[in-house]
């Protein structure tokens, strides 16, 4: 069972003529609009009842995951010293740490301890006040 469909290509927005086969199920592919030859994504979702619907859209370029990639997190935390909460980028690539830091509220010095599990999934991070 083919059906003829027609969908808007998401490219050049002119109708295309499709052929698809519900009968197989949902499914994904790509395929070249023949109008202007971009590469789209169509999408054909059959459901329970045998109704289908067409989805098309833009084929994107991956995009690399920027997420995690350079290993900073940002978090926050409250100052020992004001109690107020104050961002704070850690960096989960250096692993467990503990190192000083100015509150950006109140200028004074804290402590921060970063404690990084071996696979880097977990972290946790500690702040006080810094003992002079
Ligand atoms: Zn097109
Ligand atoms: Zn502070």
């Amino acid at each position: 069972m083919r059906e003829d469909v027609e969908v808007i290509c998401p490219a050049c927005h002119e109708s295309i003529p499709l052929t698809v086969n519900p009968a197989k199920g949902s499914k994904t592919w790509e395929e070249e609009c023949c109008v202007c030859d971009t590469p789209i994504a169509v999408r054909l979702i059959v459901d329970e009842d045998d109704e289908y619907t067409v989805e098309v859209e833009e084929v994107s370029e991956e995009e690399p995951e920027a997420k995690d990639a350079d290993g900073l997190e940002e978090t926050r935390v409250t100052c020992p010293a004001c109690w107020e909460e104050i961002p704070l980028v850690i960096d989960l690539s250096a692993g467990s740490q503990t190192y000083s830091e100015d509150c950006s509220v109140c200028c004074r010095p804290m402590t921060v301890r970063v404690w990084v599990s071996e696979d880097g999934d977990e972290h946790t991070v500690d702040v006080e006040a810094e003992s002079d």
